[in-house]
């Protein structure tokens, strides 16, 4: 479950109204309209299962409007999961007059409790016919006034946000961080390496964050070792697919061609050889699904087949490009990480990855290319990787 920290008591308010900011100011032009509709079509996807709404621009931002008061703690959740938005605020709507913004202020404060305050007024449209900071003292005033609370500029405890443009005013209480990021799909397709670890979900939430569309794959060794993997690699990837509206999962049965390579190998080249093995079915099954890269959850020097030498080896089996977030992270960032996403709990769930099938006690640190070209000459690759293509399943999240 995402963790979020809403920031004060309007959670139980009905809203029909958000004012939705995006970052990446310096997207170009034509980038910056595919960035805009693609957002606006995410958050229509989203926000219409809660109820009928519409997204529209509106000054450098979006509007997101609902047909009637709806609960705001539902379209708060559902706005944390959307990449593309920098930040949001559920807002009430007044006619464009500081009167009226007033009347319909004094109505709403009421449902909140706070000791200091700061007005932030900003004016979206530059016409607004009074400066934003004269807004922040008169309404300051007013709220002060109404409620004894006092100004407090550096460490308020709730702030006003005012958005001003010439036909209307949005007011609210609660401004909420997005996920920042860009919009999904935007930079293209890949295909994520994911394991039942607590890194791959991580690694794929990061390139889903710079606007990938990810599909995943997965590698189980049943009957070999237990089923649960694939339970539980379907269970971590409908989480990430709430962050990009649904997706694919790729299962491959990786048993047998983990025996075969066995049969004819070194045991302390294994895991180098299982990882090569994998990034060649994933190279394929990538180009089947028109995916441009492949992603893993690979940290440099976090276990024996991730040190820099064995990484060059394992994914010179392939031409694809490799992706991999979490090269420079600690594991205790990546775990901080997977707690925020929500995968972290699943994570850690006891089960058998494909890759503690018959793992070697003492796993090569080191290796070349070369090397492993000659440890796999008696392997009929192309067969193996053919099997493993042949006996997927795909799953829709
Ligand atoms: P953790 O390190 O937390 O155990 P992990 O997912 O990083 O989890 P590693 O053994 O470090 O597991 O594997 C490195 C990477 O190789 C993974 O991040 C994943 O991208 C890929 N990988 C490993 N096992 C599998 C698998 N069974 N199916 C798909 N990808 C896998
Ligand atoms: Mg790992």
């Amino acid at each position: 479950m995402l963790k979020i920290n809403f920031s004060n008591n309007s959670d139980d308010l009905k809203m029909r109204h958000f004012i939705l900011h995006y970052g990446e100011l310096a997207l170009k032009n034509r980038n910056r309209g595919l960035f805009e509709e693609t957002l606006k079509k995410d958050i229509a996807f989203k926000c219409s299962k809660i109820g009928p709404c519409k997204v529209r621009r509106l000054q450098g931002r979006l509007l997101l409007e609902f047909a009637a008061p709806i609960d705001a703690k539902e379209v708060k959740y559902a706005l944390c999961k959307i990449f593309g938005l920098s930040n949001f605020i559920p807002c009430a709507l007044a006619e464009a007059t500081l009167e009226e913004l007033k009347c319909r202020l004094g109505e709403r404060l009421a449902h909140y409790n706070f000791s200091s305050f700061a007005v932030r007024a900003r004016r979206a449209d530059k016409n607004f016919p009074v400066s934003s900071q004269f807004v922040n003292e008169e309404i300051g005033r007013f709220v002060q006034q109404k409620t004894g609370a006092k100004v407090d500029l550096t460490h308020p405890q709730t702030t006003l946000h005012i958005e001003l443009f010439v036909d209307k005013i949005f007011f609210g209480f609660e401004k909420i961080m997005g996920l920042g990021g860009l919009p999904t799909g935007m930079a293209g397709n890949v295909l994520g390496l994911l394991s039942g670890g607590i890194d791959s979900p991580v690694a794929a939430f990061r390139m889903m964050k710079r606007g990938c569309y990810v599909t995943h794959i997965h590698f189980h060794s049943a009957p070999f070792t237990q089923p649960q993997s694939l339970d539980k690699a379907l269970e971590l990837a409908e989480i990430l697919s709430q962050y990009q509206n649904g997706g694919k999962l790729i299962e491959i049965p990786f048993g047998e061609i983990q025996r075969s390579l066995i049969a004819k190998t070194p045991e302390e080249y294994r895991v180098i050889l299982y990882r090569r093995m994998m990034l060649r079915i994933a190279e394929k099954m990538a180009s089947e699904f028109g995916c441009l890269g492949l992603i893993t959850g690979e940290s440099l020097s976090q276990v024996a087949s991730q040190t820099l030498s064995n990484l060059t080896t394992i994914e010179s089996a392939v031409d694809i490009p490799i992706f991999r977030p979490l090269i420079g992270m600690d594991k205790m960032e990546i775990v901080e990480e997977a707690k925020k996403i929500g995968t972290f709990e699943l994570s850690t769930a006891p089960h058998e990855d494909c890759c503690s099938f018959m793992i070697p006690k003492h796993p090569k640190t080191r290796s070349t290319p070369t090397e492993l070209a000659t440890i796999e000459k008696d392997l009929d690759i192309d067969a193996l990787v053919q099997k493993g293509v042949k006996e997927s399943k795909i799953f829709d999240l």
